[in-house]
């Protein structure tokens, strides 16, 4: 028999694809350029089945979907005392690229928000490495949470070059502050190569399913980072993850998840699914406005709350 599981993914689709509030990111030119009609979602389970409707195989740049990606490679490269002595874990309240160290310690308050996020890159491979193969590790390690190699879209990378002067202020005060050593211009350049990477709905799904399987990517069989890595990055996803309306959304969807400006947004609840959403009109907070709808209701319909016992 066909599973219904399509069907009733592209019902939900149908549900929210009448609302068009919202608005595309602008501030790197070539995301202003998106359709913004464009809708999908694919939920993945930990075995890698994966379920999928609309554009879910339109590539658009990861974002800040990142950042828990390159925060795992960090703790797996560099292990968790050493990551926690630079990068803390407590929400911020604050917009994703405020200029903003915790007071004392100087050190950046999460890696969801771009001044945790720059460090994360810093803290990728092995301790010295040259940028070239800090980067790379930082690719190759995204694509292998995906299951596939991805590629970086350069005409997104250079666009959003020409407009990082907060990027580069926020890598400035970094170095400023010894958080960082590396030379300030190049780690933004390479966090925005990390940014540019392109994958589609379905790799959201894969990478999301990734986490819930206890970092064993379900299809290559690879354990591309260990359990407790994991269990780090989650917890940090389900406190900073959605901009600065993590409490809104882990109340309502209840499910560790991380959202970035091009519109995807990818949840992972451990030991079941892997989702990902991608719509490119944004709320106030950054968050894909659909990509919320289409997910909270996943959550009610599937009861995926973390919270609500089964
Ligand atoms: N490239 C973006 C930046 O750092 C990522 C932002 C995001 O998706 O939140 O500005």
């Amino acid at each position: 028999m066909r599973s219904p599981i399509p069907e009733y993914l592209d019902e939900v689709l149908r549900t929210c694809e009448g609302d068009r509030a919202g608005a595309v990111a602008d501030y790197v030119p070539e995301l202003a350029a998106a359709d913004a009609e464009q809708l999908a979602v694919a939920v993945s389970a930990v075995d890698g089945t994966v379920y999928e409707a609309g554009d879910s195989r339109t590539s658009f740049t990861v974002q800040s979907i990142s950042k828990p990606f390159t925060y795992a490679l960090a703790l797996a490269d560099r292990g968790c005392e050493a990551v926690l002595a630079k990068i803390g874990v407590e929400p911020s309240g604050e917009a994703f690229n405020e200029l903003s160290l915790e007071q004392g310690s100087a050190r950046p308050r999460n890696p969801m928000i771009n001044v945790g996020a720059l460090t994360a890159h810093t803290l990728a491979g092995p301790p010295g490495a040259p940028r070239e193969e800090r980067l790379e590790r930082v690719v190759s390690g995204i694509s292998a949470f995906a299951g596939r190699r991805l590629e970086i879209d350069e005409a997104v990378c250079r666009s959003e070059m020409e407009t990082a002067h907060r990027n580069l202020a926020i890598a400035h005060m970094l170095r400023g502050y010894e958080v960082i050593e590396e030379d300030a211009p190049h780690v933004v350049e390479d966090y925005v190569r990390q940014c540019s990477l392109l994958v589609t709905t379905r790799d959201l799904a894969l990478m999301a399913a990734t986490l819930a399987n206890g970092g064993v990517q379900p299809v290559t069989g690879e354990q591309v980072v260990s359990r407790e890595v994991v269990r780090q990055v989650l917890s940090v996803m389900t406190t900073c993850g959605m901009y600065d309306a993590a409490g809104d959304w882990v109340t309502t969807v209840g499910i560790p998840a991380k959202s970035g400006v091009s519109g995807g947004i990818l949840g992972a609840l451990p030991g079941q699914v892997g989702i990902g959403v991608f719509s490119p009109r944004l709320d106030p907070h950054g968050n894909s406005v659909r990509g919320v709808r289409v997910c909270e209701r996943l959550s009610a319909d599937m009861g995926l709350h973390l919270m609500e016992a089964p």
